[in-house]
């Protein structure tokens, strides 16, 4: 088949190069990474044997983002995304847990790969009420902590409106009690750190065991990327097991899958370190503009407002008045609008493909809607 007809056959999907996506989490891969990837499309690190340049390449960038994360023993893996790296991460907690262990604290507003979780390991999930600022209720994880403890979530960047959980706190409660303490930074990994004045999320706070991060978020890099970053060695190797037949010889795997993509992990690295600290600093400054320019104009509009101050570049439009929020997300929908939809809110994503002249298309259709 001739890739002209596959092309036509997909050329109705939405895509990151044109204005419709405002209500995703990914974006269009920089071009540094997409064109790092295809080099090394059959590269596969789940044979470690085979590759152990890929390998020194996945540790080194690894290391990177540990120093990124104020940890210089920081170890870890590339993997397929998030919900790998959550699941991986409650899986460490439970290996190093005691055996009756079994309760995993988090906020009502986590992303479901921790319901994956709970359910593929056997876990008790007890999802904590959210303050009005979207924020894990502090006074409700103290009452939920019990000998069963097993772990604490923070969320650094919630799927639902970007905020952080108060993890400082979080992170003293894991210290004082001795619980195993995993942040979500899925989103927030490579936002965050280049905001000035956030609050800490990394493992300058004692409590923090393992961090996930995702390069095909706010990374830059290919679909598939997320990162689990362990705080030393020890944590890195709880989940260990032993693969004796691969052609590069025995290994231990710690990964969910076998094969593991050696592409995603080049790319990553290599749009990292072509960007470098400045180059995402300078992304991170272009995308909160918008996010701060776009939050004010829907202020602006009578009948909308945000939901919550941003703390990055997500959004939470929703309507002060008695208009439905749901009619309007209809319409935006009919009008070929992809955002993404909350229980009484919409919530938009100012992604590094997301233009200010799209924001600009998408007041009008809104301006229009909210006329009719
Ligand atoms: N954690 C958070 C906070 C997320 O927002 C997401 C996805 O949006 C995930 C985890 C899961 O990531 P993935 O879709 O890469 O599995």
């Amino acid at each position: 088949m001739k890739i002209q007809r596959l092309k036509k056959r997909l050329s109705g999907d939405h895509k990151f190069t044109g204005h419709t996506i405002l209500g995703s989490m990914c974006t269009e891969p920089h071009r540094v990474a997409k064109r790092t990837y295809k080099h090394f499309l059959s590269t596969n690190v789940g044979d470690p044997g085979l590759f152990p340049n890929l390998i020194e390449l996945e540790k080194e960038y690894i290391s990177e983002l540990g120093s990124l994360l104020s940890n210089d023993d920081a170890k870890g893996m590339v993997v397929s995304g998030g919900s790998e790296a959550n699941i991986l991460a409650l899986w460490t907690a439970r290996t190093l847990a005691k055996e009756y262990q079994r309760d995993v604290i988090v906020s009502e507003t986590c992303h479901f790969s921790f319901d994956k979780a709970a359910n593929l390991l056997g876990l008790n999930l007890i999802k904590i009420p959210a303050d009005s600022n979207h924020k894990i209720r502090l006074d409700l994880v103290k009452k939920a902590i019990s000998d069963n403890t097993m772990a604490l979530v923070g969320i650094a960047g919630t799927t639902g409106s970007g905020v952080m959980d108060p993890i400082e706190e979080l992170s003293k409660i894991a210290v004082e009690k001795d619980i195993y303490l995993h942040v979500d930074a899925a989103f927030g990994g490579f936002i965050f750190p280049f905001i000035k004045d956030s609050a800490p999320f990394d493992f300058r706070l004692e409590g923090v065991k393992s961090i996930t991060m995702d390069p095909h978020k706010m990374g830059r890099s290919v679909i598939q990327a997320g990162c689990i970053i362990y705080r030393n060695k020890k944590v890195l190797d709880a989940v260990q097991i032993p693969v004796t037949y691969l052609s590069g010889g025995h290994t231990k795997n710690n990964s969910i899958l076998g094969t593991r993509s050696g592409a995603s992990i080049a790319a990553a690295w290599m749009v990292y370190n072509y960007l470098g600290i400045e180059g995402y600093q300078k992304g991170a400054d272009k995308v909160m503009a918008l996010t701060k320019w776009f939050t004010n104009e829907i202020k602006k509009m009578p009948l909308m407002t945000t939901i919550v101050e941003p703390e990055c570049n997500v959004v939470g439009i929703t309507t002060s008045g008695k208009i439905d929020i749901k009619e309007i997300l209809a319409e935006l929908r009919e009008r070929g609008w992809a955002v993404s939809e909350w229980k009484d809110y919409i919530r938009i994503t100012v992604m590094p493909h997301v233009k200010k002249s799209y924001l600009k298309k998408f007041m009008k259709d809104l301006n229009k809607i909210l006329d009719s």
